[in-house]
């Protein structure tokens, strides 16, 4: 019974066993960038690190060290932000799995929360599977939280309510309800959002102020703890029933190694 599944709460031989025991392994990647006067700058890492802790409780498996920024050219009008270019994020993010891969580890599912690094892991995820032998799912759990939540808690909003359930539900002391000032206008950003997150039309933003000119807006108001922690229940059960489904479905037609049978799910 391992203590947690952070990476780095753990001794070698506790990662040496669980790699033995189920080589999962999962990356939380987040960013840090201003969210408005009520949350805190690391709300895109936080997110992704409790959602990647309550999955690997799920399915058995390590949760690496979240990627420590983000790529977010949006943000950077902003005070409270710090970006990483694509090429340097993504070297981050692949040594970060061969490491494991090098110890054991076979199954790699990255849990995202930051829409800007969406392409960067895209290529990264490529590579991780073509050149170091790895089974890679890349969860988008800030959509996930969008498709569960998006109609109770007004859509994804940069600052919304959703992001603001992600910390409280896990870090409630770093929100602040009482510091919201004025929200942008709702139906520009979610005109805007919808423009953005299109299949076949992708145009290209300058800045969060085309979305919203505060650089946030939503309805936080009325989140609570006790609601967070419904939402990363409800996420981390759905993102490890699926996941475990896909990746049992990659291994029947990659043919999965035998050592790929450890994986499993544990409730
Ligand atoms: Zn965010």
């Amino acid at each position: 019974m391992l203590p947690s599944r952070y990476f780095i709460d753990l001794t070698q031989p506790d990662i040496a066993a669980q790699f033995k025991n189920n080589p999962l392994v999962i990356l939380p990647a987040g960013s840090v960038e201003q969210h408005g006067p009520h949350l805190p700058t690391g709300t895109d890492t936080f997110a992704a690190n409790v959602i990647g802790h309550a999955v690997a409780e799920r399915m058995d498996g390590l949760v690496l060290p979240s990627t420590p920024l983000g790529v977010t050219p949006m943000h950077m009008p902003f005070e409270g932000t710090l970006t990483l270019t694509p090429d340097t994020y993504m070297r981050v993010v692949k040594e970060t799995c061969v490491s494991t891969a090098r110890h054991g580890a076979k199954y790699l599912l990255i849990l995202n929360w930051h829409e800007g690094n969406i392409a960067s892991l895209a290529i990264a995820a490529e590579s991780l599977h073509r050149d170091h032998g790895m089974t890679v799912l890349t969860v988008q759990a800030c959509y996930v939280a969008e498709e569960l939540y998006g109609k109770t808690c007004n859509g994804l909003t940069h600052g919304g309510e959703i992001e603001a359930l992600a910390v409280l539900a896990d870090r409630p002391n770093l929100v602040h309800l009482d510091r919201i000032d004025y929200s942008s206008d709702h139906s520009h950003g979610h005109k805007m959002d919808k423009l953005r997150r299109t299949r076949s039309y992708q145009p290209v933003l300058t800045d969060i102020r085309s979305i919203a000119q505060t650089g946030w807006f939503g309805s936080p108001q009325h989140a609570t703890a006790e609601k967070g922690k419904k939402m990363l229940t409800d996420i981390a059960d759905a993102i490890a029933r699926e996941a475990t489904d896909i990746f049992h479905q990659l291994d029947a037609v990659q043919g999965g190694a035998a050592e790929l049978r450890h994986l499993r799910q544990v409730k």
